[in-house]
């Protein structure tokens, strides 16, 4: 199977948990869990190839809020820095299929904040 398809949505989601300063041990292990379970679902339907690193990022969100909790710093990623004022609210994926295209979107405004892997700038 062709992992290269893992090896960049793994590249595109730790750079945007690199750009929240979440590049940790912690995180890092959860990225790698998620990497492990989208790498057998591709094997057994190629054809998501296009969804896989939304997925991923999704994956990731879910298990940091599951690990720290929402209130922590460190479940809430990635935190929109777009809006201001108001209470602290995070970004998703579009489109929730995670794909094709993945896009961090804010979910209290809708707007567009940066492609997958470019929360950096
Ligand atoms: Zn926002």
């Amino acid at each position: 199977m062709d992992d290269s398809v893992i090896f960049r949505a793994r590249a595109l989601v730790l750079s945007d948990l690199q750009a929240r300063a979440l590049g940790t041990p912690d995180s890092v292990t959860l990225l790698e869990d998620a990497c492990a379970e989208r790498r057998w679902w591709l094997g057994q339907w190629p054809e998501g190839a296009p969804f896989i690193a939304g997925l991923v990022a999704q994956d990731v969100q879910d298990a940091l809020a599951d690990r720290f909790g929402r209130r922590a710093k460190e479940g809430l990623w990635p935190v929109c820095t777009r809006c201001e004022g108001g209470p602290v609210h995070s970004l998703h994926i579009e489109p929730d299929l995670g794909g094709p295209d993945p896009t961090w979107v804010c979910e209290e405004s809708g707007a567009v904040v940066a492609p997958l892997g470019a929360l950096g700038g």
